[in-house]
C-alpha cells in the first residue's frame, strides 16, 4: 500500500499513528495515511509560529512572497494531472472533474500571487495638530486551515492563496477521508521553496487533531470549511484562542425556474447543479423550485437526462457520475430517501444503488415533494438526490427559496430580466447565478449566509481577513512634551 507522509516544519514525517484510506469506488484500502495526535498538531502550530517571526520568512518583500506564490501556481499545473489521479483514487470524484478542477486551482494560485504587493495601508487624517497617523497591514498570524473531504485542493487554495499573500503562516488539517492530494501537494510547496514551517500540512481526525489545532493558543485566525455541526465545535474551540474565524458550510440551495426559462439550458444546468461530484458539492442545486406550468415538461427532461448519465469507475474517461465518497454517506442517504417516500415524496426516478456494482454507487434521484414535509426539502444528503417543489406566483417561489436555515447558493431560471433583479434581491444567499449555475471564480467573493457560514473566500478583500491592521501615531512636533501636572 502506499503511503503518506506529514510535512511538518520542512520534514516530511510519519504521525503518531496511522490509517488505511478507503478506494470509495472498491471498497478497498489503498494506501495509508499519517494520523496526527496532539503532539504532531501542537509540533506543526510551534513550526507555523516559529517561521512566522523567522527572518526567512518575513524578511521576504511582498513582491518575493507572491514569486514563491506564483512558483507554486506552476508546479500545481504541471502536477495537476496526477493530483487529480491521487484525488480520484482517494475520494472516488470522477477524472473529468478532478483533473478540471486542478488545473484551475493554479489560477487561484496566480491570482493570489498578484495580489500580495498590492496590499497597502493608509495614511490617515486625523483631528490632532502635529501628529501623522498612519494604517499598517500586518499578517494576522498562524492561519488553521480546515477543510472537508471534497475539493481538497481547491478548498485549501482559498485559504493558503490568500494567507502565505498576506505573509502569515499556515496549518492545513486535510479531511481523514481522502487526505491523498493534500499531502502529496505538501511536497509541492516544498519544491516551489517556502521557508521550513511556512506551510504544514497534516491530517487527523476531528476531536484528536482538528480540535487541538483550532483550540491551540498559538492559531490566530481559523478558516474552516466543512459541515455546521462541526462548525460550532470550532467556534467553541475559538473560544479558547479567541481566534478570528471565518466559516464555509454547507447548503440546500435552490434552484428557481420560471415557465418563460428555456427548457433545454435550464434542464442541463439543473442536472449539473445536483448530478456533477456526485451532489457531493457545497453549493449542490437540490431544491427544484419549478412554476406549475412547467413542471411536468421539466421533470420528463431531467428524468430522461437522469437516466443517461454514465455511471463507473471514476478514473474511467467516460464516466459521469462515481460513487459516493463513504459508505457513511450512501447510508444516510438512503435512509433519508426511504423516509421522504414514505412522507409521500412521488420517486421520478433513481432512489437506490445501481445493481451488480461494488463501491458507494448511488443512482441519480428525483423526488417530487410538492406539498410534503419530506426530509429530502430540507436535510443537506450532499448526494445526487433533487428534491422537487412546484409553485405559483414569485411570492410562493422567494418563500419556498428561503425556507431553509442555510443561504449559500441559489439559481434562478428566466427570461424577464425585472423579475430576476427582484430576485436577486429577495432570495437569502451568499452567491445567486441568473441563468446559469455553478460557476467560481478567484476575483468572486464567495461564502454563506445564515447556516452556511460568515466571512468570505476569493476576490480583494479575501487576502485582507488574514491581515490585522497597526495604527501608528507619529508626533511631528520637535517641541518638548509639556509636564501634564503643571498647569498652565
Ligand atoms: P465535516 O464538517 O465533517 O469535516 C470538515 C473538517 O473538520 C474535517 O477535516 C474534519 O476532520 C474536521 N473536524 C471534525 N471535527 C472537528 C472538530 N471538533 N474541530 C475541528 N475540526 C474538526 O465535513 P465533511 O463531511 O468532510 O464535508 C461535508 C460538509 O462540508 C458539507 O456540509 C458541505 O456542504 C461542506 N462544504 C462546504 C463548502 C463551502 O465552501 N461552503 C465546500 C465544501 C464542503
Amino acid at each position: 500500500m502506499r503511503r503518506f507522509q506529514h510535512l511538518i516544519g520542512g520534514q516530511f514525517e510519519d504521525g503518531a499513528e496511522s490509517f488505511a484510506s478507503i478506494n470509495p469506488a472498491t471498497g478497498a484500502a489503498w494506501a495509508l495515511m499519517p494520523r496526527a495526535g496532539a503532539a504532531d498538531v501542537d509540533r506543526a502550530v510551534t513550526a507555523a509560529h516559529r517561521a512566522l517571526n523567522d527572518q526567512a520568512w518575513r524578511g521576504l518583500t511582498a513582491t518575493q512572497r507572491g514569486k514563491l506564490l506564483y512558483r507554486l501556481a506552476d508546479l500545481v499545473a504541471e502536477n495537476a494531472q496526477a493530483l487529480a489521479e491521487l484525488e480520484t483514487a482517494d475520494t472516488g470524484k470522477i477524472i473529468r472533474e478532478t483533473s478540471a478542477q486542478i488545473a484551475y486551482v493554479a489560477e487561484y494560485y496566480r491570482y493570489f500571487a498578484g495580489l500580495a504587493d498590492k496590499l497597502q495601508g493608509a495614511h490617515l487624517p486625523i483631528d490632532k495638530p502635529g501628529m501623522d497617523v498612519w494604517l499598517r497591514r500586518e499578517p494576522i498570524g498562524v492561519v488553521a486551515a480546515v477543510v472537508p473531504w471534497n475539493s481538497q485542493l481547491f478548498l485549501s487554495a482559498v485559504k493558503l492563496g490568500p494567507a502565505l499573500a498576506a505573509g502569515c503562516t499556515v496549518v492545513l488539517k486535510a479531511s481523514e477521508d481522502g487526505p491523498a492530494p493534500l499531502l502529496e501537494f505538501a511536497r509541492l510547496v516544498q519544491q516551489a521553496g517556502f521557508p521550513p514551517g511556512v506551510v504544514n500540512v497534516i491530517t487527523g481526525f476531528g476531536p484528536d487533531c482538528g480540535q487541538v489545532l483550532t483550540s491551540h493558543p498559538l492559531v490566530a485566525r481559523i478558516a474552516f470549511t466543512g459541515g455546521p455541526g462541526t462548525a460550532r465545535h470550532v467556534m467553541r474551540n475559538a473560544a479558547e484562542n479567541l481566534a478570528h474565524v471565518t466559516l464555509e458550510l454547507g447548503g440546500k440551495s435552490p434552484v428557481v425556474v420560471f415557465e418563460d426559462a428555456d427548457l433545454g439550458s435550464t434542464a442541463n444546468a439543473v442536472v449539473a447543479g445536483i448530478f456533477a461530484a456526485t451532489g457531493q458539492s457545497c453549493v449542490a442545486g437540490s431544491r427544484l423550485i419549478v412554476q406549475h406550468a412547467i413542471k411536468d415538461a421539466l421533470l420528463a427532461a431531467l428524468k430522461a437526462k437522469a437516466e443517461a448519465i454514465v455511471i463507473g469507475a471514476p478514473q474511467e474517461r467516460a464516466t459521469e457520475m462515481g460513487p459516493l465518497a463513504t459508505q457513511r454517506q450512501r447510508n444516510h442517504i438512503e435512509k433519508v430517501v426511504t423516509e421522504s417516500l414514505s412522507a409521500g415524496a412521488r420517486l421520478v426516478t433513481g432512489g437506490s444503488a445501481p445493481q451488480g456494482m461494488q463501491g458507494f454507487y448511488y443512482r441519480p434521484t428525483i423526488l417530487d415533494c410538492s406539498g410534503t414535509e419530506a426530509q429530502a426539502i430540507s436535510t443537506e444528503l450532499f448526494g445526487p438526490v433533487l428534491a422537487v417543489l412546484g409553485f405559483e406566483t414569485e411570492d410562493d417561489a422567494v418563500r419556498l427559496a428561503n425556507a431553509t436555515p442555510y443561504g449559500l447558493a441559489a439559481g434562478v431560471f428566466t427570461r424577464n430580466l425585472a423579475r430576476a433583479h427582484r430576485l436577486t434581491r429577495d432570495i437569502r444567499a451568499g452567491v445567486v447565478w441568473i441563468n446559469t449555475y455553478r460557476a467560481v471564480s478567484p476575483m468572486a467573493p464567495f461564502g454563506g449566509f445564515g447556516l452556511s457560514g460568515s466571512g468570505r473566500e476569493g476576490g480583494l478583500e479575501s487576502v485582507l481577513d488574514y491581515t490585522r491592521a497597526k495604527t501608528v501615531w507619529l508626533r511631528t512636533s520637535d517641541d518638548p512634551i509639556p509636564d501634564p501636572f503643571v498647569m498652565r
